[in-house]
């Protein structure tokens, strides 16, 4: 229930128009009661031809309650969409707002299609919290208080009566439906999230799947998924039309119980009459439906309490990287100094960086070289916040990188990576990312520079899915022109060549070159090309800086360079 009332109190600034909504929710049933009660008056009347003055005041009543009953309920639609659509809005917002600091650290356990689910349909679902959750309950409670008053006046008994059934109704039904349909709103979420996991699964691994024969297995898994889904959904279905025969049964049986309660006193003309019997009937007869969606509603609270705990999983979640809370401005001389950094993974035993110590004068040209696995891209991961070093520290312009503001980090540190990606957008939305005010201008000098030229005139064409439209090196070069865009005074390539073709590489490698002159570049790579232009190269192995030096001196040594040289060069020439 914890979980609920967290919902519930993020929904908490429109809690009065919710109330509003049920209130007015409340005003069209009892329209619709009065509609009936009044029609009912009218033809029960008529029967004894009375003359037409005295019809009057029930045909004023049915004239007024029909009109009220249509705007009442526009109005109810009105009310409880906008605030539906602003809960929702907000829900978006705030787990956008939650999810963004977590990511890559806190993000990584989970898979892709199960995170999709929860940002669209966990948070979808939660959006019926007022209109199937909150509201329905009170709207049926003010009814069952109206219909005591109404038949209270009359007669006690039937008051009592209309109270029993509508307690059955509100109380008694809804809790057997929730016991029929226990774990079935949810067993529906799982199964809809598992196939969403395996959905994205086959869209994206559609080729290897072919490749190695798994198709057919990972069809028959999402069969699978669909009919547990299906089998559930039918379940759903069957409990669903019980509820509603069940309260349609409420409902006769406490119009036969009251006809039957008043009859004999009407015929021995002690309390009532026949005309008041018939309005009674039928005021019985309207004031049930809104008892109809209340088992719904302990679904949708099953379900919701199901999709807020999956949303509370990843916003509880610590961020690996918080914010300072004052923050000291990225200083003009960036100078770097590694010192004594060690990390480890969590869940990990061994060391991913192991007392790693060096430094990088401001322009200078390092390169960190190292066989996979040595801990090279956990550098990286670490001097863009990704995460944390408990043990040692990074400082630029003599300032341990935690102090800043980890935005601005990030936006005075150009990092191209081995895969670039890129948004199912146009060439400019993938290039304002990194300078949302830059002109057409700025952004066509950019891709010349980054050696796109022939992009320049295409700013609006849209880069496919992931940007498919592209080729490898032209993916790499819209990197390129980001980092151009972006102005940063240091930038990190992690293995940002690695991808590409010989010739696309060695072209690459020399826009960067280019590009990186007069600014601090630390490359990461285990490809050792182009190796003489840097200023230093440090070997990492195991997490450890085993040699460092120039390329020459490195050469000269019998050491790891030399060996991952030769084995690389060999290679080729073989
Ligand atoms: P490199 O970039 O040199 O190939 P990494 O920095 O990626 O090496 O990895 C260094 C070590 O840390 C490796 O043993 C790797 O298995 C481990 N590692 C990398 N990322 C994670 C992670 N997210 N969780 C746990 N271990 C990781």
């Amino acid at each position: 229930m914890k979980t609920f009332f967290r919902l519930v109190a993020l929904v908490k600034p429109y809690l009065w128009w919710m109330a509003l909504a049920a209130f007015i929710g409340f005003a069209t049933t009892g329209s619709g009661i009065g509609l009936l009660m009044t029609s009912a008056y009218i033809i029960a009347k008529a029967a004894l031809q009375p003359p037409m003055v005295a019809l009057q005041v029930g045909i004023a009543g049915v004239r007024f309650f029909g009109l009220a009953r249509g705007a009442f309920r526009y109005a109810e639609r009105l009310i409880s969409h906008n605030i539906t659509f602003k809960i929702l809005a907000k829900l978006r917002l705030w787990f956008y707002d939650a999810i963004e600091p977590l990511a890559p650290a806190r993000l990584m356990h989970f898979k892709s299609g199960d995170l999709l689910q929860r940002v669209v349909d966990d948070i979808q679902s939660l959006e019926n919290i007022y209109t199937r959750v909150l509201g329905p309950p009170l709207t049926a409670l003010l009814v069952t208080a109206l219909m005591w008053f109404l038949l209270g006046s009359y007669s006690v008994s039937a008051a009592m009566i209309i109270l029993c059934f509508h307690t059955l109704a509100g109380i008694g039904v809804p809790i057997l439906t929730m016991q029929l349909s226990r774990g079935i709103s949810v067993g529906i979420m799982k199964h809809k999230a598992e196939e969403q996991v395996l959905a994205l699964d086959l869209i994206q691994g559609i080729g290897e799947l072919q490749l190695y024969g798994n198709l057919p297995a990972h069809l028959a898994a999402m069969q699978s998924a669909e009919t547990g889904k299906l089998q559930l959904q039918r379940k759903n279905a069957v409990i669903e039309g019980l509820h509603e025969s069940l309260t349609g049964l409420l409902m006769n049986g406490a119009v036969i119980t009251i006809l039957w309660t008043l009859i004999p006193s009407i015929s021995s003309g002690a309390t009532a009459n026949g005309i008041a019997l018939s309005v009674i009937t039928l005021a019985v007869m309207a004031s049930f439906e809104p008892f109809l969606p209340l088992p719904s509603t302990i679904k949708h609270i099953e379900a919701d309490q199901h999709a807020g705990e999956r949303l509370f999983e990843i916003l509880d979640a610590k961020p690996e990287t918080i914010a300072p809370a004052n923050p000291i401005p990225f200083p003009s001389e960036h100078a770097i100094q590694v010192k004594r950094l060690s990390f480890t993974y969590p869940g990990s035993t061994a060391k991913a960086l192991d007392s790693l110590s060096f430094s990088v004068l401001p322009g200078e040209h390092i390169a960190i070289v190292g066989p996979s696995g040595a801990g090279k891209s956990t550098i990286t991961a670490l001097f863009m916040r990704f995460w944390n070093s408990r043990e040692g520290c990074i400082n630029i312009g003599g300032h341990n990188i935690t102090l800043f503001d980890p935005e601005e980090l990030r936006r005075n540190i150009a990092l191209v990576s081995q895969k670039t990606y890129l948004f199912a957008e146009t060439i400019r939305e993938n290039l304002t990312l990194a300078a949302p005010g830059a002109t057409d201008d700025d952004l066509k000098k950019a891709l010349t520079a980054a050696g796109l030229s022939h992009f320049a005139s295409k700013l609006d064409e849209w880069c496919g899915q992931h940007g498919m439209k592209l080729s490898g090196g032209e993916r790499q070069r819209i990197a390129i022109a980001r980092i151009l865009l972006q102005r940063a005074p240091i930038m990190i390539l992690d293995e940002a060549t690695a991808n590409l073709d010989g010739i696309t590489e060695k072209e690459v490698t020399e826009t960067l070159t280019a590009i990186s002159a007069g600014k601090t570049l630390i490359t990461i790579t285990h490809r050792l090309k182009a190796m003489e232009k840097y200023h230093r190269i440090f070997v990492l192995e195991k997490g450890k800086i085993v040699e460092q030096g120039v390329h020459s001196e490195l050469m000269a040594g019998n050491g790891l360079y030399r060996r991952m040289w030769e084995l690389q060069h060999m290679t080729e020439l073989g």
